[in-house]
């Protein structure tokens, strides 16, 4: 069940600071989507390809969809042809390819590159310098790459109780970003996005300078994985 009280205070914060939902519908019938999209959303984020295409197909088109999870290359694809934003890009190689599909079908794809802040082995993403070097490859290669627009970072936290962990954590992506959109050689005017925050810690996130979070179970309640 769509919790619409709590869909209804969370879009009210966010707006007076101008941060950005991406309502997480994963593993949620369309139903639940339309539910929050008659109240006015309009971005919403999986992570399963078969099931975001599934849905793009059967949902209403000015939705706009948010690939917010690990992405396979063969899977890019799939996808090209109508997502709004892919959100945890970590790899030259993800990015030649999304380049590519956009480019097939005509049209331009934002990206977000995907740092690991957290002190997790499980989790992607790029540490600083690798990110630096991936927007030197970038940069000397733009002229190929024309069908990309990277648009800022994203970044998830440990998963731990610890409130200050977390802040230090979403502290120093923030940092980084601003170092990034304002002082290196990477600085562009479309570079404006950093994702960080979902359910259990967006309002850290936000007082750390978050301006899009990705937010589910607040939204959607608790998901079931068993049939996967
Ligand atoms: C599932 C997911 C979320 C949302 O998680 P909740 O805790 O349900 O808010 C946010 N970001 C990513 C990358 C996810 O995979």
């Amino acid at each position: 069940m769509v919790n619409t009280d709590s869909y209804r205070e969370i879009i009210t914060y966010l707006n007076s600071k101008k941060v950005t939902l991406v309502a997480v519908s994963k593993t949620k019938p369309k139903e639940q989507i339309l539910e929050l999209y008659n109240l006015g959303q309009r971005d919403f984020g999986e992570n399963y390809v078969q099931e975001l295409v599934e849905k793009y197909s059967e949902l209403p088109k000015d939705i706009h969809w948010h690939y917010i999870g690990h992405l396979q290359t063969n899977k890019v694809k799939d996808i090209a042809p109508f997502v709004y934003m892919i959100h945890a890009v970590d790899s030259f190689k993800l990015l030649t390819e999304i380049n590519k599909y956009a480019l097939k079908n005509n049209r331009t794809i934002n990206i977000l590159l995907q740092m690991c802040i957290a002190d997790e082995e499980t989790k992607f993403g790029l540490d600083e310098k690798e990110l630096l070097v991936l927007l030197e490859y970038y940069e000397a290669q733009k002229k190929t790459l024309e069908n990309i627009k990277i648009c800022g970072l994203m970044g998830m936290a440990t998963n731990t109780d610890d409130n200050e962990k977390i802040k230090t954590e979403f502290n120093r992506l923030h940092q980084f970003f601003l170092h990034i959109a304002e002082t290196t050689f990477f600085a562009k005017p479309y570079f404006t996005i950093c994702s960080i925050g979902m359910s259990s810690d967006y309002l850290i996130a936000i007082e750390q300078g978050s301006n899009l979070v990705r937010i589910g179970s607040l939204l959607f309640g608790a998901r079931e994985y068993k049939n996967r």
